[in-house]
């Protein structure tokens, strides 16, 4: 079989690498340079933030890929030698005193059901865990199995291994349209240049809606612009992701730590604002105090691929045999892609699905 998958994010990266695995022969066609969009810009949080509060089409994915992530960690080792860095930092969730108990009722309750280990931690605790942390905080949830990795490195070493397993990575390579002939797409056209297949997987991240409108197909993706920061510390200093009325500080192994992250509804623009350094600094700062005096060393924004309720399209796409897309996984393509890229494939291969495909359809 001959695949083209469109858009080299991690989620086309994947799919790639899947389909390859499976015996396909694969090109994977990147319009800019390859895992340089949302897959560079977020944080790598290995799940969703406040996971409670979403469907439960999102956590099965979730938990599918948590489970997969240190072994893939592992192959990419292997076949590339770039560490990606997997992290069982844990996730610590606060919450202030009016807000607290109700939203810990939730959350005990969401854990106990996905058997996902969580304790809650009072304020001698939660000073003990994060010695660091504002003297405001008195109460914690901490969720010691979550994980982070390092999106760059993560690329990196997806790159390596899709070389090593022979798909061909072209970059500059804009897909302007779709080869069809009947009921059946054929390929897909970069301006003269025409690349055939016998399947074409959308992973085009935010950019995804725009590509299908050249076929009269509505997919309601749309891009949600949000920045981030990253200070340079001393390993160790905060310990785990920490997470604050919608903000949270990342730290990696070697001391930097990643601040996040706005939502802004601003198109296809990607520029980053003094007014969101200034908010991202503030509640950073405001956690761990000692950020203020440390370093920060870079300030970026990335185009998440916002969909409704956050659940990503992995289907086919009816009426055109051979077209399927995977995309817009919002503020959770990292921790949802294992699961997202082998139910694509399942559907491609009609293999059994791993999870139930009518969630992820396009008629949901
Ligand atoms: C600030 C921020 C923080 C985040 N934090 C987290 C987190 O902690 N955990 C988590 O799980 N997720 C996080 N996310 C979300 C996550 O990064 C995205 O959901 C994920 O990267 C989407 O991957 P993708 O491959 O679909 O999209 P992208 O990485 O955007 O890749 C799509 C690619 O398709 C290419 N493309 C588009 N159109 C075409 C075309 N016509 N032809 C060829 N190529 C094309 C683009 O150039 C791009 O390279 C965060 C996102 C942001 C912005």
């Amino acid at each position: 079989m001959k695949a083209v998958v469109v858009g080299g994010g991690l989620l086309g990266m994947m799919t790639a690498r899947e389909l390859s695995k499976s015996g396909a022969t694969v090109t994977l066609l990147e319009q800019g340079q390859i895992g340089r969009e949302s897959s560079w810009a977020g944080g790598g949080i290995l799940s969703p933030l406040y996971p409670w509060d979403y469907a439960d089409s999102v956590n099965a994915l979730a938990k599918w890929s948590q489970q997969q992530y240190p072994q893939l960690a592992e192959e990419l080792i292997d076949e590339g030698g770039v560490d990606p860095q997997w992290t069982q930092s844990g996730l610590l969730v606060l919450a202030n005193q009016t807000t607290a108990d109700a939203m810990f009722a939730k959350a005990t309750n969401w854990a106990r059901d996905y058997g996902i280990a969580c304790e809650r931690l009072d304020e001698r605790m939660l000073h003990e865990q994060e010695p660091e942390l504002a003297e405001a905080h008195t109460q914690g949830l901490l969720f010691p199995e979550i994980a982070q990795i390092r999106n760059p490195r993560l690329i990196k070493s997806l790159r390596a291994s899709c070389l090593k397993r022979g798909i061909t990575l072209l970059e500059n390579s804009p897909v302007s349209g779709f080869l069809v002939s009947g009921k059946k797409v054929r390929g897909v056209s970069v301006g003269e240049d025409k690349h055939e297949a016998d399947v074409v997987v959308i992973c085009a991240g935010a950019w995804s809606a725009r590509l299908l409108t050249s076929m009269n197909i509505e997919v309601p993706i749309k891009p949600l612009r949000g920045q981030m920061l990253m200070y340079r510390t001393s390993p160790g200093q905060i310990k785990r992701i920490t997470l604050s009325e919608g903000h949270y500080v990342i730290p990696r192994r070697d001391g930097r730590v990643l601040a996040g992250s706005t939502q802004e509804d601003v198109g296809f623009d990607k520029s980053t604002t003094q007014e969101a350094l200034l908010e991202l600094r503030h509640t950073a700062e405001a956690l761990f105090p000692f950020l203020a005096e440390a370093e920060l060393e870079n300030h970026w924004s990335g185009l998440r691929p916002e969909s409704t309720a956050g659940i990503p399209y992995i289907c086919m796409i009816s009426g055109l045999e051979g077209l399927f897309l995977n995309a817009g996984h919002f503020r959770n393509g990292v921790v949802l892609a294992p699961a997202s890229v082998r139910l694509v494939t399942d559907l491609i291969l009609q293999r059994t699905p791993i999870l139930e495909p009518r969630d992820y359809g396009l008629e949901r």
